[in-house]
């Protein structure tokens, strides 16, 4: 990986967390996710209840931990965190809601890849506020009863899609985030820059806002990388041309296109033709996962008109061969 596609280190966390937004009103765009959820929030309020729970669903790095940290903030709860890899059996979910308190705000990150057993255990707990906790094993095994105070859960998923029906249906509210616009995440862009005393000229944050793959944990990773550029090889101020010579430098494209989804395009237009072929072969040729093709890379490559999503596969689209600097064969696009 590049090192702007890197894990964020210990320090980058630190940074990263600090340029989280700790209230609604500081959460920029996402206009009608934000009046909605203020309402279900106000509402509970007033009526001194727990909110309903809550779906949260969209590619990574729009927002979706930001919100649920919010929506504890807000009811003035305590947040746990935890992800559906991290919750292999029902007991690990059990153990996790028999420590709730009434009002806990519970975040399940990743709930699609809850394991069933514990996805069935859920469903009870949302519903009724119980659980059977199933102690011993074969004909001996005995349910006990578990009440759990009211609690809010907010789940994140890449996809609601993804998600058992039933699952779905218990969600109260459910809100899906989209890629933000250039606006959005220059005024992101220069809300971080404010906060981390980094000086900035306007067609500087515009340039990053451009490139940052509509997603603002990408607008916040690469004003950090601008920024270093700017204090070891500028006067440190964020112009324009020293924004583009940093991204330049890491390897962000004009389009803000990342290593996986060059690859994508690559293998799909190199390697199969332009398509039409399937996510899990193209996922080979890459050496990712199809999941991490799937939800991560195609969301925005269809969105910026590069690959299209056929009934017979993947196919790349004119502007995908442009984008490489090739000519599409005749008759690949009808
Ligand atoms: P997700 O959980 O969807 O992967 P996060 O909530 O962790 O995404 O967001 C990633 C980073 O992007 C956060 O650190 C936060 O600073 C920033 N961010 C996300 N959404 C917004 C927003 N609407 N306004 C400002 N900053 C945001």
């Amino acid at each position: 990986r590049s090192l702007v596609a890197a894990e964020a280190d210990g320090d980058e966390r630190a940074v990263e967390a600090a340029l989280r937004p700790r209230t609604l009103d500081e959460v920029v765009g996402q206009v009608r996710v934000r009046e909605q959820l203020g309402l279900v929030l106000e509402a509970a309020r007033r009526r001194g209840r727990t909110p309903d729970h809550v779906l949260l669903s969209g590619p990574p790095g729009l927002g979706k931990t930001t919100l649920a940290m919010i929506i504890a903030a807000e009811m003035s709860a305590p947040l746990r965190l935890t992800s559906g890899p991290a919750i292999t059996h029902a007991g690990d979910l059990a153990a996790i809601l028999s420590g709730m308190n009434e009002g806990d705000v519970l975040f399940v990150d990743e709930i699609h890849r809850m394991s069933r057993p514990a996805e069935e255990m859920l469903y009870m707990a949302m519903e009724d506020f119980r659980v059977d906790v199933v102690i011993g094993k074969g004909p001996g095994a005995t349910a006990i009863p578990l009440e759990i105070p009211p609690f809010t859960l907010v789940g994140a998923t890449t996809r609601a899609g993804l998600l058992p029906g039933p699952l779905r249906d218990r969600f109260g509210f459910t809100a899906h985030l989209e890629f933000y616009e250039p606006d959005d995440l220059d005024r992101i862009v220069r809300r971080s820059a404010g906060l981390l005393g980094c000086e900035v000229e306007l067609d500087g944050t515009a340039e990053i806002a451009s490139r940052s793959r509509g997603t603002p944990r990408i607008a916040n990773r690469l004003l950090r990388r601008v920024r270093d550029y700017a204090q070891v090889r500028a006067d440190g101020v964020v112009t324009r041309a020293v924004a583009r010579a940093a991204l330049d430098l890491y390897e962000v494209d004009a389009s803000g296109l990342d290593r996986l989804d060059r690859a994508v395009l690559d293998a799909l237009c190199r390697r199969f033709g332009g398509g039409p072929v399937g996510v899990s072969t193209l996922a080979v040729a890459v050496g990712e996962e199809r999941e991490t093709v799937e939800e991560v890379a195609e969301p925005f490559l269809v969105r910026q008109g590069l690959l299209a999503r056929t009934p017979r596969g993947r196919v790349a689209t004119p502007a995908a061969w442009a984008h490489l600097g090739l000519r599409a064969p005749a008759g690949t696009w009808a």
